[in-house]
């Protein structure tokens, strides 16, 4: 952490303020999810000066704080904190105490506790903001090579019994669908897929921003059976290509089943075969050939 330390100390040579904290009372802040130099300089600040550190997991921030060489206040904060614990941090925000917010790993909220403490600060009018930083979603989205422009993020993959309408929602997505799996389910969600959608392009992307990262691009089935040899290990990002639109390849049948409907109605040839070029379209030479073959 030598350089950033020097980095701070650069800072603090302007005159202006490079970080402040006047405006919000809750500090969302991500954290990296494997690279220690993905924390951000206004991360460690946060940290740092917060009155209170809200953490998924107290026992992993702690090795985080200690790395950097902060020491605060911890206090839990996960998924099955109550709303007594909510009301806590509530009450010592209105007294005005700034509380950053961590998980483990990565951006609070996104797959990670999160959600309710912040819908409680906009019930009650307390100042909310981010510090961007790492988030596995979108690490994995521009590596992944496929089309990342319009995406949706299905987080886990339910393992209850609403599953199999999941896996056949996002096989039939348009939109490239990203989630989250776990080592030991990958190779199961990968065989449902590829039951389904086996040609279809995936990319798998493992250990991200750590020593081993890694991603695989392929097809569905040929990642199911990769698997299927290979243990896997470690964390995984999925990203799936979209549904492409199914390209109709017009025949010389359908537009005689057109032609023949609309002569049928009592059109002459010469307007069939206009309405078979406008509304099908047909080539002109062809659908002219084919109405006068009535
Ligand atoms: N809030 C985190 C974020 O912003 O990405 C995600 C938390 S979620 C509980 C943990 C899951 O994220 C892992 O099981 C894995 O699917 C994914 N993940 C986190 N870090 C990762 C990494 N370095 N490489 C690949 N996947 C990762």
């Amino acid at each position: 952490m030598d350089n950033l330390e020097n980095f701070n100390e650069i800072t603090e040579e302007f005159e202006e303020p490079v970080f402040s904290m006047e405006n919000a009372s809750l500090f969302i802040v991500a954290t990296p999810i494997g690279n220690l130099g993905d924390i951000s300089q206004r991360a460690i600040e946060t940290l740092r000066h917060a009155d209170l550190i809200a953490a998924e997991d107290t026992r992993h921030t702690i090795k985080l704080l200690n790395r950097l060489g902060i020491k605060n206040t911890l206090v839990s904060y996960h998924e099955y904190s109550d709303q007594k614990k909510i009301d806590s941090l509530i009450t010592q925000m209105l007294e005005g105490k700034k509380i950053a917010l961590v998980s483990d790993a990565g951006m609070p909220g996104i797959s990670d506790p999160g959600s309710p403490l912040v819908s409680a600060c906009i019930a009650n009018d307390i100042g909310i903001t981010v510090i961007p930083g790492p988030c596995a979603v979108v690490t994995a989205l521009p590596m992944s090579g496929i089309d990342a422009r319009r995406f949706v993020f299905e987080g886990f993959i339910p393992r209850d019994k609403t599953r199999r309408d999941v896996i056949s929602d996002i096989a039939e997505s348009k939109r490239t669908v990203v989630f989250y799996e776990s080592p030991h389910h990958l190779l199961r969600t990968l065989e449902e897929f590829a039951a389904i959608i086996p040609e279809r392009k995936i990319a798998i992307c493992r250990e991200l921003t750590k020593i081993h990262e890694e991603v695989l691009r392929m097809s569905v089935a040929e990642a199911a059976a990769y698997f299927a040899e290979r243990q896997p290990r470690g964390e995984f990002v999925i990203i799936l290509e979209g549904k492409k639109e199914e390209i109709k390849v017009l025949t010389e049948e359908d537009i005689r089943r057109f032609i023949e409907e609309n002569l049928s109605l009592g059109m002459s040839r010469k307007d069939a075969a206009a309405k078979a070029v406008s509304e099908l379209g047909a080539a002109k030479n062809i659908a002219k050939r084919i109405a006068n073959e009535f």
